[in-house]
């Protein structure tokens, strides 16, 4: 699977609509502390169906819309948007918004769709030679000072074996 594009909308300190490409290959984020690298970061894993605060670094799920500064009033919603080509070469556009009071929605090619569509969509995709793989800050000292079992976990995750073990969870559960 390969990230085209994403769109940003009221996320975090995103508050004007700002679009990147992402090109092939690797991709690095650079800038000057607090401007939103780490935020980015977010905003991919949140549209893929992130849902735990701390990798969000938010407390309530909320957190993430604007809050707003001293000049400018906070925003009702958020919502980002991930254009993705799979290795079959299906176009892919995935949104996510979550709107005060009335929390996350889902869309994938204009459809609505379960949260858990959107994990399993990502989940298949990670199961691949070309899978994408984000590397937050701290991440590579973490794997120098992981323990084994540890380490194995994040290589999987990397590997994308992970996704495999979400599969296997969902169908033991039926
Ligand atoms: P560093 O180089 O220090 O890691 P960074 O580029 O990763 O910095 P981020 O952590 O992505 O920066 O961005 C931090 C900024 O985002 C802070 O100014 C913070 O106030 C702002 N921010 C985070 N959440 C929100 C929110 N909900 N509303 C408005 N601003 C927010
Ligand atoms: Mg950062």
């Amino acid at each position: 699977m390969h990230f085209r594009r994403l769109k940003l909308s009221g996320f975090k300190s995103f508050v004007e609509p700002s679009e990147l490409r992402i090109e092939p290959g690797l991709t690095g984020v650079v800038g000057p502390n607090g401007c939103g690298k780490s935020n980015l970061l977010e905003a991919i894993r949140w549209v893929m169906g992130e849902n735990s605060p701390k990798s969000l670094r938010s407390g309530g799920m909320e957190d993430v819309i604007f809050a707003g500064t001293a000049q400018r009033p906070q925003r009702d919603f958020a919502e980002v948007v991930l254009d993705a080509t799979t290795d079959s070469g299906e176009e892919l556009e995935v949104v996510r918004r979550i709107e005060r009071g009335a929390g996350s929605a889902y869309r994938i090619n204009g459809r609505d769709v379960r949260a858990k569509d959107v994990s399993l969509t990502f989940a298949d995709a990670a199961t691949g030679a070309h899978s994408p793989a984000l590397v937050s800050q701290g991440k590579i000292a973490q794997v120098i000072a992981a323990k084994p079992t540890e380490r194995r976990m994040m290589l999987e995750e990397a590997a994308g074996i992970a996704g495999l073990h979400v599969r296997r969870r969902d169908a033991e559960s039926k």
